[in-house]
């Protein structure tokens, strides 16, 4: 790597903002040499947010899905900046991005603005809540670490706290049961990892609880993971059962206090009635809204006034409105569903075109040297110039020619506990679609093979084996 500390002022600079799918991916790829980069996010770590669910349980420990960006970074020919602080505001007119380091150690610096000629917006989202009451103040989110040890702790607590000396029948049921609101990929996973924890460890370790553990995903529409075919549908609703997974659709919560929800569930007969559950531990995991930062980005640009669900951005991630801000990942809206896997191909789109981009100014700058020298050069000298000017006008239009982003679908895939999982999976024979216990074997194999690195992969079988022959670990931190 490159020692160099200082920004290199012939050079454009390119500002990142956030370590997740979407930048990483872009870093990965990017020939930082082209530029000066400068990444910024509260996080100096990227996370793999498919096997979070697993950390909520001690199936995988969460180190195993980090990966340090600075082991990322250390790798690339030019030296990149990093900073860990979060992006309070981004200054479209000025080009200026305003980051604050938020985190417990503070130096005598913790404000800084930090100027772009390029932006790559990675933020990510926010979970929704709805504006519901109470859903801050109780629940326990499922999107970053710290939310999954919260869960892994709060399981402990209010497992132990059944159990404590004469604790009433009652109350036992309540601590013992567990609500997950939002039956998408998220809370599927997360209500099948629980069970899973419940029976294969909790009830041998703490017979008491036998009578009481009880999980519970309520889900608003009819039907559970929606972005699934039918069949994988009824197969998960069918496991479920099995499981002994309690499933309540037609059942919208608005409003939780720090023992109960309060859900209106819809009848068969189309009547609606109002519904009181108590709950130990609640994980809400209703999908995504937009980050302020973003939020306040899209109302400096007039071409963003219709958009809601993030920044609107063209077949190049370039943000409407603007020639020098991209967007990747959950906080652009390009039409596709806010997954890991779009982010990842955005990001890699991104380097590519950056790459690229920095080849065309490249040449355009050799074009105009040559130009220069074309005019003032004698005859002899001049036919040669014309054939080198011709050359690298070639070589202009084959570079120009990158098309516009493609998303290519590989299919989706979630674990439903029990060692199953579910897979809609397009291959070159159409779609396939299929659920079982080979699956989660596919699924396995699949995850493992995506894990950022080997040290994460070696990690990862590792937390899996000390599960399955020790069992999980049952201690409160
Ligand atoms: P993220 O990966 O969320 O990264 C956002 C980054 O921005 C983070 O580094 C964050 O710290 C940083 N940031 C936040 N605020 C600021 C700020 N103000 N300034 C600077 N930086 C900031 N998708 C799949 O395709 N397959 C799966 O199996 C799958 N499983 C999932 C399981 C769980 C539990 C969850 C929560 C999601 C899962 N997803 C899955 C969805 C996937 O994780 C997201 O779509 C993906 O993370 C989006 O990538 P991103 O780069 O946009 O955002
Ligand atoms: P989601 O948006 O997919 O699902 C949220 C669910 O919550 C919806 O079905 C919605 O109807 C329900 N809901 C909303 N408000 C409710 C309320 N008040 N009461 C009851 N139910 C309510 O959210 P997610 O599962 O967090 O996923 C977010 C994104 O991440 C999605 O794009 C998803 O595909 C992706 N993801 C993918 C995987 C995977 O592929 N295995 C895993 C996790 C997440």
């Amino acid at each position: 790597p490159n020692d160099q500390i200082e920004p290199d002022p012939n050079k454009k600079t390119l500002v990142i903002l956030g370590t997740g799918w979407g930048s990483v991916s872009l870093l990965k790829k990017l020939d930082t040499e082209n530029y000066n980069v400068v990444v910024i996010s509260p996080r100096n770590y990227f996370l793999f947010t498919p096997l979070l669910p697993s950390c909520t349980t001690g199936t995988i420990e969460h180190r195993s899905i980090m990966e340090p960006v600075r082991n990322i970074l250390r790798h690339k020919r030019a030296s990149v900046k990093f900073y860990e602080a979060e992006a309070t505001k981004i200054d479209y007119e000025k080009r200026i991005v305003y980051a604050k380091d938020d985190s417990e150690i503070k130096g005598e610096s913790v404000e800084a603005e930090v100027p772009f000629d390029m932006l790559v917006v990675g933020v990510g989202a926010e979970n929704a809540t709805f504006g519901i009451p109470g859903v801050r103040e109780h629940s326990c989110f499922l999107k970053e670490v710290g939310d999954a040890q919260k869960i892994r702790k709060q399981i402990m607590d209010c497992v132990e706290t059944a159990s404590f000396k004469d604790q009433s029948p009652e109350e036992k049921k309540r601590l013992l049961h567990t609500v997950v609101v939002g039956g998408g990929p998220t809370g599927v996973e997360f209500a099948g990892e629980l069970q899973d924890f419940y029976m294969e460890d909790l009830r041998k370790w703490i017979p008491d609880i036998k009578e009481y553990f009880q999980v519970t995903l309520v889900e608003a529409l009819p039907n559970v993971l929606p972005m699934f075919s039918k069949q994988l549908i009824d197969y998960t609703e069918s496991t479920f059962k099995e499981e002994h997974i309690t499933i309540r659709t037609k059942t919208m919560v608005k409003k939780v206090t720090d023992k109960t929800i309060e859900a209106e569930v819809t009848k068969p007969d189309g009547t609606k009635e109002l519904e009181v559950m108590p709950y130990g531990l609640l994980v809400w995991a209703t999908g995504n809204a937009v980050r302020g930062v973003v939020k306040d980005l899209m109302q400096q640009i007039p071409a963003q006034k219709d958009a809601r669900r993030g920044l609107n951005v063209n077949e190049y991630l370039v943000v409407n409105g603007t020639e020098n801000i991209w967007a990747v990942g959950d906080c652009a809206v390009a039409n596709y569903a806010p997954t890991a896997q779009v982010a990842a191909q955005e990001g890699a789109f991104l380097a590519r075109l950056f790459n690229t981009m920095a080849k065309t100014d490249e040449i355009e700058q050799q074009l105009k040297e040559l130009s220069a020298k074309q005019a003032v050069a004698k005859n002899g000298d001049r036919d040669a110039i014309l054939d080198e000017i011709e050359e690298r006008q070639r070589q202009l239009r084959r570079i120009k020619q990158i098309g516009p982003f493609k998303y290519s679908h590989q299919g989706s895939l979630a674990y439903i506990g029990a060692e199953k999982a579910v897979a809609d999976v397009s291959w070159l024979s159409g779609n396939f679609a299929s659920g079982g216990t080979l699956t989660y074997l596919f699924w396995k194999s699949a995850y493992l093979s995506m894990c950022f690195s080997t040290r994460n992969r070696m990690l990862v079988v590792m937390d899996w084996l000390k599960a399955k022959f020790f069992g999980r670990d049952v201690s409160r931190e």
